[in-house]
């Protein structure tokens, strides 16, 4: 099973291969020109007749370079899809057996590893992620091919009319490859509007999108398996300005309250343009009255909506430095030396935009790696369980020790020592109601304090306000000699 981290780098690297397909394609089509030849319009259509000649051999190359970007995608596809989905289900799964242990919930059910409509879902995911790349592969070489055809025939066009003398005519044509791009998949939005996306882009949304719907149906499924209704949905600054109306509250996964309403009527889940769809952020976790503190909050609207302007801004200019690197790299393959230096200063001056823009809105540059992090559902899910998990160590508030001190509470800060030191609620509970020992009471600015040393867990209370200060672990040497001495 793969660490977070190792999710976010495979994508990541998965991405990566993808654009460095997407340039090696417009290298292999635009490689086949030149603007150096000396075609004239008497000589153009034996050039035609020539250039339409290779497209057998350009066909094969781009084969070729898509095999060997493709063969290692499909095995990291599986792995990525299978980890993260039952990461995801690990992660809820902590919440469901303290929600269990706290009486909340009836039953146990089968673990996750042995329920069959998981492995049934992560099948499914899997199969259909990889035909959505084969049809992006098969796209992509279709796609060069029609490059190809086009600079052919708008060059033979325009050289043999007069509109423009051939080199001109190829230098054009070939910048026109590189701002097109070279198309993954046609996508046709829920508004029934029809896109064409480049490779890169293409393969981003594929592996993001498929990640989080993949543990969204997974935590739906062991959801129902355990019996909960209620889910805590994440929230973010910046969101689309669709999802931030119903982004950071509680909702019912079946029927709706007054107080909790229904999560699929309300957030569109399971739609492309709603909750998991493509390209959204937001996750969602188990929630439970009583024992579940709500982590997240709505923003405000306007604010949102400020921020997400500023990130549309931000992936426009982003967009329009990787547009140049493609012009430079198609000017440089058909010998257009004049147009490749251009295409070199006009990169400089939209990189330095993109930095003055940072600069101007104090956001942060995103790398590749970023872009993906964004997306870092796991990763989030495990900070947020962090700061659940210290927090439940406030339900001790209330008990009373083995000495009759009643605690009073336990900061944030114990909690997270606790979960530091492997230490859980019920190794601190057994070390104040039955310690093997019970330390005499030190003084240290002015502050008392009282150490209750269990088998597990050494605790030390404020005997003067019931404050839980702070927890280690009991050495085994100690725990030895305090059992040996009773
Ligand atoms: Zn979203």
């Amino acid at each position: 099973m793969m660490t977070p981290e190792e999710i976010v780098f495979m994508s990541e690297e998965l991405i990566g291969v993808y654009e460095s397909l997407e340039d090696d394609l417009i290298r292999n089509v635009a490689k086949r020109f030149s603007v150096l030849d000396e075609i004239t319009p008497d000589t153009v259509a034996a050039w035609q007749a020539e250039k339409l000649q290779q497209l057998g051999a350009l066909n094969k190359e781009n084969l070729k370079t898509i095999k060997r970007y493709s063969r290692k995608t499909s095995r990291e596809i599986s792995r990525i899809l299978h980890d993260a989905g039952y990461q995801a289900i690990e992660l809820d799964e902590r919440i469901y057996k303290e929600a269990y242990s706290e009486g909340l919930l009836a039953a146990m059910p089968v673990p996750a590893a042995a329920s069959p409509v998981l492995q049934q879902i992560i099948r499914g995911a899997i199969d259909n992620t990889r035909s959505y790349f084969n049809l992006i592969n098969t796209t992509a070489l279709q796609s060069a091919q029609n490059s190809f055809l086009g600079i052919v025939n708008k060059a033979y066009l325009e050289t043999s009319l007069g509109v423009t003398d051939y080199n001109t005519a190829v230098r054009n044509a070939v910048r026109e490859l590189a701002d097109m791009g070279i198309t993954g998949v046609d996508y046709i939005s829920a508004a029934g509007r029809h896109t064409r996306n480049q490779v890169d882009v293409a393969v981003r949304r594929a592996v993001v999108t498929s990640t989080a719907q993949t543990a969204g149906k997974m935590q739906i499924q062991r959801a129902k398996e355990w019996g909960c209704n209620l889910v805590e949905v994440s929230s973010h600054m910046g969101a689309r300005p669709s999802h931030a109306v119903w982004q950071g509250r509680i909702y019912s996964i079946e029927g709706s309250t007054a107080e909790y309403p229904n999560l699929i009527t309300v957030t569109g889940y399971g739609t492309v343009t709603g909750l998991c769809g493509v390209n959204c952020h937001h996750s969602f976790y188990p929630f439970f009255e009583g024992i579940s503190e709500q982590r997240y909050k709505p923003y405000d609207l306007k604010e949102n909506a400020r921020v997400y302007e500023q990130s549309q801004q931000q992936r426009a200019l982003e967009r329009s430095v990787r547009a140049e690197k493609r012009r430079i790299l198609a000017a440089d393959s058909a010998g257009d030396t004049a147009g490749k230096h251009a295409a070199q200063l006009r990169l400089k001056e939209k990189e330095a935009r993109l930095k003055q823009f940072i600069r101007d809105t104090g956001r942060t540059q995103r790398t590749a790696r970023q872009q993906v992090m964004d997306f870092g559902h796991s990763q989030a899910s495990q900070a947020v369980w962090t700061a659940r998990k210290a927090a439940s160590f406030q339900s001790l508030s209330g008990m009373t020790t083995s000495n009759g001190i009643v605690v009073s509470g336990a900061s944030n800060h114990f909690g997270q020592r606790a979960i530091q030191r492997g230490i859980s609620l019920a190794d601190v509970r057994d070390a104040l109601t039955n310690p093997l020992g019970i330390g005499n009471i030190r003084i240290a600015d002015n502050i008392r304090s009282q150490e209750f040393t269990g088998g597990i867990a050494r605790v030390q209370i404020n005997p003067d306000t019931g404050n839980l200060i702070t927890v280690w672990k009991t050495s085994a040497k100690l725990r030895n000699k305090l059992k040996g001495g009773r």
